[in-house]
């Protein structure tokens, strides 16, 4: 069993994902066009926010963010931006690139994401953002991070690449911030054939200002206002967003559907499953569980036919390219990437093959 089939998951989109591709091979039109245009108007609505950018992928729309707000005079070269120590790497990428300070602090153990009160103890005077990530498809504590932000001054950021379609409090990620970056990769819970991304925001300033950046920084032909990247989302992928954005909700149900089988049914002292805030509002795009015996557990799994991932091994700062970072320490993150296994919640991922799964691990005693 695998622990994402992307071929089985796209051809459930068909007939409409072939008939969308090819309408845009006919077209004769692949870039900054109607779909991209249509895809933007969708998405923003379905986020209940005022813009939608489409962008390259992922990594490029938190990029594009803060490169905005430094052509706009918000954030200097050397200004700190509080993100958290266990996530995916993109997240810190975003802020290094753009010659911003990144520090990192400890989740909360219990949701894995961003401790408002580690926030806080970091703050100093050249602190000028939050770049909370919705981790694993649940949200971060953005009341309590909004309002430290308040009394602080400080933008926020959604890293949203994980929870499209996430709530807090009623309220959809990509509109909980100043502005949000989401990712299409394609095992995303929305995701294309290839890389894409996009930014949300209720600013229009911002919002302008990152769609002329991410077109080499013109908005008219030829003119180039500042020096910006090609960071585009595509015809083609923006056509299939517009397929698959159709049936995101349905997804995400059936991701909790087998979420909520998971907590039901994993009874294994050796095996933690995860604090779930809010059922209607977690996205699970990964079902994480934490084990001592992970890597036993990851090899046992397998030998019954089931693939699990981990998400990660390694976290960042733990890594050569942040060398200068290694002797840093941050305990909570390092047993979380220690001891995480992510188990299989894909859509196409079955409530019998989950009851299989479960039994499986209940028998696990090593
Ligand atoms: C996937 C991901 C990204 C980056 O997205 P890409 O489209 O791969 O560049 C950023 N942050 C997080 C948390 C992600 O999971």
């Amino acid at each position: 069993m695998k622990f994402l089939d992307l071929k089985k998951v796209n051809d459930s989109f068909e007939p409409e994902l072939s008939q969308a591709i090819q309408r845009v091979l006919s077209s004769g039109w692949y870039l900054l066009g109607d779909e991209v245009k249509a895809f933007e108007k969708e998405f923003s609505a379905y986020c209940g926010v005022s813009y939608c950018i489409g962008v390259a992928n992922g990594l490029d729309a938190l990029t594009l963010i803060f490169k905005a707000w430094k052509e706009l005079g918000i954030l200097q070269e050397g200004d700190e931006v509080i993100v958290p120590a266990n996530t995916f790497i993109a997240s810190i990428l975003s802020i290094t690139r753009n010659n911003l300070k990144p520090v990192l602090v400890e989740p909360d153990p219990k949701t894995f994401n961003l401790d408002p009160n580690a926030v806080e103890a970091v703050i100093t005077n050249r602190t000028k953002a939050i770049l909370p990530v919705h981790l694993y498809g649940q949200c971060a504590d953005m009341q309590n991070i909004k309002r430290i932000a308040l009394r602080y001054n400080l933008k926020v950021v959604e890293d949203a690449a994980q929870a499209h379609g996430a709530l807090y409090h009623g309220v959809k990620t990509g509109n909980l911030g100043d502005a949000a970056g989401f990712s299409f990769y394609p095992g995303k819970n929305l995701g294309c054939l290839g890389d894409g991304g996009c930014v949300t925001t209720n600013d229009a300033d911002l919002a302008d200002c990152v769609r002329v950046l991410a077109n080499y920084g013109s908005d008219e032909k030829y003119v180039f206002r500042y020096q910006g990247l090609n960071s585009r989302l595509d015809e083609i992928h923006a056509a299939v967003l517009r397929v698959k954005l159709h049936r995101l909700d349905q997804d995400n149900n059936h991701r909790r559907d087998l979420a909520r089988f998971y907590l039901d049914h994993i009874k294994n002292a050796k095996v933690i499953l995860p604090e779930v805030k809010d059922w209607n509002a977690h996205v699970f795009h990964i079902f994480p569980v934490l084990s001592d015996q992970r890597d036993l557990l990851q090899a046992y799994l397998d030998d019954n036919d089931i693939q699990t991932q981990i998400h990660y091994p390694v976290p960042p700062h733990k890594q050569a390219a942040f060398a200068e970072r290694n002797q840093q320490s941050f305990p909570i993150t390092e047993s979380i990437h220690r001891m995480e296994l992510s188990l299989p919640v894909s859509p196409i991922f079955t409530l019998c093959e989950a009851e299989y799964l479960c039994s499986c691990i209940n028998r696990f005693n090593f």
